[in-house]
């Protein structure tokens, strides 16, 4: 048997116990009340290696066989177990964090390899281990207040995908990154209600199905974005799946998506990509951490 932990560390943590590829248990939540959202930002980055070692070091105990693989995702830019750039978790800035919690869980007996990866291939890794698929290139589009790119299997790289340029309008700077027209500066949450102060996303979207005139314009322009930074992936990577997810999946409406994409990918043999909307779950991310950090033993 195969035992992982795997955890996934956004605006909040969750932990779970993987044996032979599923979850076992119930998993572990951080804050406990899910209306807690910003309830990370303030806890300093060595206290928030100390809270992850203790779920990891909970969901150890909670079974007789040893643990193999310890899996940790976290937005931002991960290389070889070092957070490089966590925009939503920025106390991680340069923390090594899987030799940090390797030292704390070698003091609890745990001893464990730490995996640390980004938070959207741990969720690509998941829906690739639950629909049978880890032998085929899966990726995942995340679209909340930041736009996260996902893939299946592990390669390596930076694969900032919701930084892609996609278009060349010089006013197009509302990217969080300040990089100019970025894709997560048309689709992020926080870039929208900087472009529309006069009103929240939620109502853009709903007044656009009303027939707003500036309010269409803006949905169309956002699915012709989403479209444009896939059609990228897919001259470069391949058609193959694509899974939509994220607090805000529910702006998505995939037939414009893939009118537009229609539009953009015209070589034949690279049109057999699929699309597919996925409600965000924590369980799909958190096995694929623990999944990512099984298949990183073996490299
Ligand atoms: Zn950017």
């Amino acid at each position: 048997m195969t035992t992982a932990i795997g955890v996934v560390m956004t605006d909040h943590i969750v932990a779970g116990r993987l044996e032979n590829h599923e979850l076992t248990g119930s998993a572990l939540r951080y804050p406990a009340d899910t209306r807690q959202l910003d309830a990370l930002t303030a806890i300093p980055g060595s206290e928030l290696v100390e809270m992850l070692a203790s779920h990891v070091a909970t969901l150890a105990g909670d079974g007789a066989s040893p643990v193999d693989a310890i899996g940790i995702a976290v937005p931002g830019v991960v290389r070889h177990g070092v957070v490089e750039e966590s925009p939503n978790l920025s106390q991680l800035k340069g923390t090594r964090l899987s030799e940090q919690l390797s030292k704390v869980l070698s003091g609890k007996g745990i001893t464990a390899p730490v995996y640390v990866g980004n938070d959207a291939d741990a969720i690509a890794a998941g829906v690739a281990a639950t629909r049978g698929q880890l032998n085929r290139l899966t990726r995942v589009w995340t679209i909340g207040n930041g736009i996260g790119y996902g893939r299946w299997p592990y390669v390596e790289g930076v694969w900032e995908g919701g930084h892609i340029t996609v278009t060349l309008d010089p006013k197009e700077r509302f990217c969080g990154c300040g990089g100019i027209g970025h894709l997560e500066g048309i689709m992020g949450y926080r870039a929208m209600r900087l472009r529309f102060l006069d009103m929240e996303p939620e109502e853009v979207f709903a007044q656009a199905k009303q027939g707003d005139g500036r309010c269409r314009e803006f949905v169309d322009l956002w699915h012709r974005a989403l479209a444009a930074a896939t059609s990228s992936f897919i001259h470069l990577a391949g058609p193959g799946r694509f899974y939509f997810t994220g607090h805000n999946v529910g702006f998505l409406d995939l037939p414009v998506l893939r009118g537009h994409l229609e539009t953009m990918v015209k070589l034949s043999p690279l049109q057999s990509y699929s699309l597919e909307i996925m409600q965000p779950d924590d369980v799909t991310a958190v096995l694929g951490a623990g999944v990512s950090a099984l298949r990183a033993l073996t490299w």
